[in-house]
């Protein structure tokens, strides 16, 4: 399969320039694309290029893992690593400290929490390890001085706020690790906010305690993340931040209506307040896809034995079922969108909020990617899109960072904690 790193990305327009013919003129014109591709990839170079939600952290445990040898997404799976990163012009990110989420209770909440701050601890160790090559950022400045020395850039943020239990103080903890962003709830409802994606609705937004967790955030100097949040809880989050809202991994519902995507309205309201919507590129999000029948059959085996209720399932049931998922997903994939379709949401939100209020979170590691972008190394294809589109140099320096750093300027900006705690651990 060919890939696109800059290099390649020039080699692509080559080839497609070759049966222009041996013309003078068509030799003149068939130099055009190749010097737009040139321009791209020289371009994409420049940008500091940040993902909001890289899932990475999800293979950190994995003995076999390295962040810093080349993986593959067809051999193992994998679509972020220091050598991807480096032929994609990522310049890193928020790396995610997501955790499953079991029963609201005292037994659940304390399992999760160790679960977290193990996460964290991973991510540190990562950095850590590999740190001629990456450095843990705790500002926006921090983000700026690692790049410009040329490293990669790992911040990092809470998907799902389950591991906080019923103390959102312990946020507190999870900052001074180096938390910079934090998202509520995840796939179900939890004890601070009703979900996207459960049925029921319990809060019809925020509970009181996810107000607290809302103020705490913004006391701390964390962006708040309404990706995974069901409408009601946005506009709640929107009503009580004192701070503009990033959606780190989210899609517009005008193009597919689904409810992880965001209707124009709530887009707009996000955006008018100085937020940023981060287009996602996970598949089941972005289009309705239909899995083959011997995939259907294969997800009717598993529950079967196990249920469907993942979350709900002990940690060594819950191995099994992964496995279980993986075994299917090699021989009967489930079915993946297309580099068009993603393009369809990245420039309709474009078209709609602007871009000073968009960017990209495309779920890396964790369920992202699609035909023709499978992993972090093709990121030079969106550049040369959004240039064919129209997007100047200005618009692309905010839409790849500009913009996430813009919200993580005004979050710090706003942190009214003790000054004397360590704001500042680098
Ligand atoms: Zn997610």
């Amino acid at each position: 399969m060919m890939r696109l790193g800059t290099g390649l990305v020039l080699a692509a327009a080559m080839a497609a320039c070759t049966p222009a013919g041996p013309g003078v003129g068509s030799k003149i014109e068939a130099q055009a694309p190749v010097a737009a591709a040139t321009q791209a990839a020289v371009m994409h170079e420049g940008f500091m290029i940040l993902d909001s939600h890289l899932d990475t952290p999800e293979h950190f445990h994995h003995p076999e893992f390295a962040f810093s040898n080349r993986g593959s997404f067809e051999a193992d799976g994998t679509q972020v690593d220091i050598p991807r990163m480096k032929e994609g012009g990522l310049d890193g990110g928020f790396f995610v400290i997501y955790t499953d989420q079991g029963e609201l209770t005292a037994e659940g909440y304390a399992a999760a929490r160790n679960s977290a701050v193990l996460r964290q601890m991973a991510i540190r160790e990562v950095a850590a390890k590999n740190s001629d090559e990456v450095e843990l950022a705790f500002s926006a400045g921090d983000a700026e001085r690692i790049t410009a020395t040329g490293k990669r850039v790992m911040f990092q943020s809470i998907e799902n706020s389950y591991p906080l239990g019923l103390d959102v103080s312990l946020l507190e903890t999870f900052y001074i690790g180096g938390v910079r962003m934090v998202g509520p709830v995840h796939f179900r409802n939890n004890q601070f906010a009703d979900s996207s994606t459960d049925e029921e609705v319990v809060f019809d937004g925020l509970s009181p305690l996810g107000e607290d967790l809302v103020r705490e955030a913004n006391r701390l100097g964390m962006i708040l993340d309404g990706s995974h949040a069901s409408d009601s809880t946005v506009w709640d989050m929107l009503a009580l931040s004192t701070t503009p809202l990033i959606l780190s991994h989210s899609g517009p519902r005008a193009i597919y209506d689904h409810p992880r995507n965001l209707p124009d309205d709530l887009l707009l309201a996000v955006a008018e307040a100085g937020g940023v919507i981060q287009i996602n590129a996970y598949s089941g999000y972005l289009e309705l896809l239909e899995p083959s029948e011997e995939r259907v059959g294969g997800i009717a085996e598993i529950e079967a034995e196990f249920g469907d209720d993942f979350e709900a399932m002990d940690a060594e049931t819950q191995v099994k079922v992964r496995a279980a998922y993986a075994e299917l997903a090699e021989h009967h994939p489930a079915p993946r969108s297309s580099f068009a379709t993603f393009l369809d949401h990245l420039l309709y939100a474009l078209d709609l909020v602007g871009p000073e209020h968009v960017g990209m979170g495309a779920d890396w590691d964790g369920g992202g990617g699609v035909i023709g972008m499978e992993d972090v190394s093709y990121l030079p294809r969106v550049t040369e899109a959004l240039l064919t589109a129209g997007y100047s140099e200005d618009d692309l320096a905010n839409i790849w960072s500009g913009n996430m750093m813009r919200l993580m300027r005004a979050a710090e900006a706003a942190r009214t904690s003790d000054a004397s705690s360590p704001a500042s651990v680098n």
